[in-house]
């Protein structure tokens, strides 16, 4: 590793998310971060924007992995079977540790379209089966970096001098950036990281060679090489809202199927026996 050189990161690939309709009170999905991608990705095995009723994400188990959603619009009630309850609504964000397992409900109230983020970290070989936990991030309390027309709210790691008290297990940097046109704005990173820019609303040029991300487009950022230290520069020129998602990969094996994500098949086939057998605990 160079100790001191710092690289301004490039942009490596980009791709258009479409929202597509899905089934019945699922009304639209858009694979921000489609599976299947686990070493590019890594430590990210998917991120999905939902518009969704009641009724779609009804009680279903989660091992070996941490999900974390962003609710945009809408209320959504979630529950869980040790006792866990709470109600998002537009702005907060759920770090959730599904760790050794639990089974949970992700509901719009009655009547609410919620549209929202949901994406899911890998948790590494020694701490899949940690304690279940969660951390409601309120919208209010959020930390913010203000600064030269850029407003950056931190879910979690560092923006500038703002902190984000969120515990993580695999260390995530993942900011939401509204920019007036004009402004430039720079994102530090450990030169480790994977990660990407998704484009909500505007227009930005991305990046050290400038690329350009329209609404909707996902901006894949090149790695650093032996950089320990890397930066990402975003120049809006139109009014921006984007989210910058980035963390140190864990390069383990990685088996998926449905809701558990573990090492190895024999792990997963343990899952379902654990979860067949009521070691997830009871609805
Ligand atoms: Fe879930």
């Amino acid at each position: 590793m160079n100790e001191q050189r710092k690289v301004s990161r490039e942009v490596s690939r980009v791709w258009e998310v479409e929202a597509r309709p899905a089934n019945g009170p699922h009304l639209r999905v858009g694979q921000v971060l489609p599976p299947g991608n686990w070493t590019e990705f890594d430590p990210f095995l998917m991120m999905a924007e939902d518009w969704f009723q009641q009724g779609t994400f009804d009680f279903h188990p989660h091992r070996g992995i941490e999900t974390v959603t962003y609710v945009l619009e809408g209320k959504l009630k979630h529950e869980d079977n040790h006792g866990g309850m709470g109600i998002l609504g537009p702005g907060d964000v759920q770090w959730m540790t599904a760790g050794r397992g639990l089974i949970h409900s992700e509901d719009p109230l009655p009547g609410e379209t919620v549209h929202s983020f949901q994406l899911w970290v890998n948790l590494p070989a020694g701490e899949k089966m940690t304690e279940p936990r969660y951390q409601d991030l309120q919208s209010a309390d959020m930390p913010i970096r203000e600064e030269n027309g850029a407003r950056i709210r931190v879910f979690s790691g560092t923006s500038g001098g703002v902190s984000a008290a969120t515990r993580n297990v695999v260390p995530v940097t993942f900011i939401e950036i509204e920019m007036d046109a004009g402004a430039t704005v720079t994102q530090q990173l450990p030169g480790s990281y994977n990660g990407f820019v998704y484009v909500m609303e505007g227009k930005a040029r991305i990046g050290a060679d400038e690329t350009e991300g329209n609404a909707r487009h996902v901006l894949w950022l090149a790695a650093s090489g032996d950089a320990s230290d890397s930066e990402v520069t975003i120049r809006a020129d139109e009014p921006l809202r984007a989210l910058l998602v980035a963390g140190q990969p864990l390069r383990e094996p990685v088996v998926a199927y449905g809701p558990f994500v573990m090492n190895t098949k024999e792990q997963i086939l343990q899952a379902y026996e654990d979860y067949q057998s009521g070691k997830f605990g009871k609805v």
